[in-house]
C-alpha cells in the first residue's frame, strides 16, 4: 500500500514563488527560437546539449554553468549550448540516486516540495549567471509542469520512449523535445516515438482532460543499445544515421543528434571525443548526413570521471562525464569544424 507523506503544492504555487523575471523571459524566447531554427534548419549552427549526467548541487553545477557561458561567447556564431541541468534520473535497476528532483541533499532523505524549489533556483541562477537556458530529462511527465517556464529543451529519455504519456506530453511542449533511442536499440519504436509526438493528442495530464497541437520540433538523440547479453551497441555510425534518414521521411523537420556517452561510448567517458569528430568527419563527407546531424549530447563537469558519493566538488555522481580542459577544447574544436 502507498503511504501519503505530504501534499506538493500545485505548479502554479512554485511558479508564483520563483517566478522569470521580464529580461529571463525575453532570454528564453530568444533561445528557444535560435534551438528550434537549428531543429528546423533554419539556421546551419550545432546544438550541443552538454553537462553533468545529474546536476547533484547547485554550486559546482552553477561554477560549471558560468563556464560555459563565458565559452559560448567564443562559439555562439557556430553552436547553440544548452546546459544539462538533469534532476531526475532514471536508474536501471530502480534503486540509488534519483535527482535533486526527489533528494536535494544527495546524501539526504526525499524531500520534493524542497527539491522543486531547489530546481527553480538553480535554474534562474544559472541564467542569471551565464545568460544560457537549460535542459532536462522529463523523466515523469507530470513534473514538467514545475519547470516548463524555465527549459527551452526537454529529452525523453531511453527507459521512457516508448511510454504513451510521455510522447503525449511532448507533443504539447513548445520547445524542441529529443526523443532517445530506446534502450533495446530499437530504431522503428523511436520513430513511432516522433511521430506521436508531433501529433495532435487528446489525454489525461495532472487533474485535466488536456489536448496538444503536436510538436514540430520532437526529433531523434541516438544514444546507442544494449544487447540481449547487456552489451553496448553504439549507434552513431554513418550506416545508421542514414538508416534512420531515410525512416524519418514524412516527419516533420528530420534531425538527429548524437549521444556522444551512455551506449554509444559504452560510459568510457574521453570516447565522447572520439565519436564527435567521427561524426563531424562523416557531415564533411556526405552532405545528406550533415542535413541531418544537427547536434551532440555530452557528458561533462568540472572534473572528470565520476564518483560513488559527492565528495570532489564537480564530479559526476552518476554516469563519468569529460572534465573541463577536454570539455573546452572539444567545443572550441567543433565551432571551428561547423
Ligand atoms: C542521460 O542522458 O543521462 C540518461 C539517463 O540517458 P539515457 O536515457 O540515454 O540512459
Ligand atoms: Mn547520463
Amino acid at each position: 500500500m502507498l503511504e501519503k507523506q505530504y501534499f506538493i503544492p500545485e505548479p502554479e504555487e512554485f511558479i508564483a514563488e520563483t517566478p522569470m523575471t521580464t529580461t529571463l523571459k525575453e532570454i528564453k524566447k530568444s533561445r528557444d527560437e535560435e534551438i528550434r531554427d537549428v531543429i528546423a534548419g533554419r539556421s546551419e549552427k550545432m546544438l550541443v546539449i552538454i553537462g553533468p549526467c545529474s546536476a547533484h548541487e547547485p554550486a559546482p553545477t552553477l561554477e560549471y554553468i558560468s563556464r560555459l557561458g563565458k565559452l559560448n561567447e567564443r562559439v555562439k556564431e557556430k553552436l547553440v549550448i544548452v546546459p544539462r541541468i538533469y534532476t531526475n534520473k532514471p536508474r536501471t535497476k530502480g534503486v540509488g540516486y534519483k535527482g535533486m528532483f526527489l533528494q536535494p541533499d544527495p546524501e539526504g532523505a526525499a524531500d520534493i516540495a524542497r527539491g522543486i524549489r531547489s530546481i527553480r533556483s538553480l535554474h534562474l541562477a544559472a541564467m542569471n549567471e551565464s545568460g544560457l537556458t537549460a535542459a532536462d530529462e522529463m523523466l515523469y511527465p507530470e513534473n514538467t509542469a514545475y519547470v516548463e517556464d524555465l527549459l527551452s529543451y526537454h529529452a525523453v529519455g531511453a527507459r521512457s520512449v516508448e511510454d504513451q504519456l510521455h510522447r503525449q506530453v511532448a507533443s504539447g511542449i513548445d520547445t524542441p523535445v529529443g526523443l532517445k533511442n530506446p534502450m533495446s536499440g530499437n530504431i522503428i519504436a523511436l520513430v513511432n516515438s516522433i511521430f506521436a509526438a508531433q501529433s495532435p493528442q487528446v489525454f489525461k495530464y495532472r487533474n485535466y482532460q488536456v489536448s496538444s497541437g503536436g510538436n514540430p520540433y520532437a526529433h531523434a538523440i541516438l544514444r546507442g543499445g544494449v544487447d540481449g547479453a547487456g552489451r553496448d551497441v553504439p549507434n552513431f555510425h554513418y550506416e545508421t544515421v542514414m538508416q534512420l534518414a531515410e525512416m524519418y521521411q514524412g516527419l516533420e523537420n528530420p534531425a538527429i543528434v548524437i549521444d556522444c556517452n551512455h551506449s554509444n561510448s559504452a560510459k568510457q567517458f574521453k570516447q565522447q571525443i572520439r565519436i564527435a569528430e567521427e561524426v563531424m568527419q562523416n557531415r564533411r563527407f556526405d552532405s545528406n548526413f550533415k542535413k541531418i546531424v544537427k547536434g551532440f549530447m555530452i557528458e561533462s563537469f568540472l572534473v572528470e570521471g565520476s564518483q560513488k558519493h559527492d565528495e570532489i566538488f564537480g564530479k559526476s555522481i552518476t554516469d563519468p562525464c569529460l572534465g573541463w580542459e577536454d570539455t573546452e577544447k572539444l567545443l572550441l574544436d567543433l565551432a571551428e569544424q561547423v
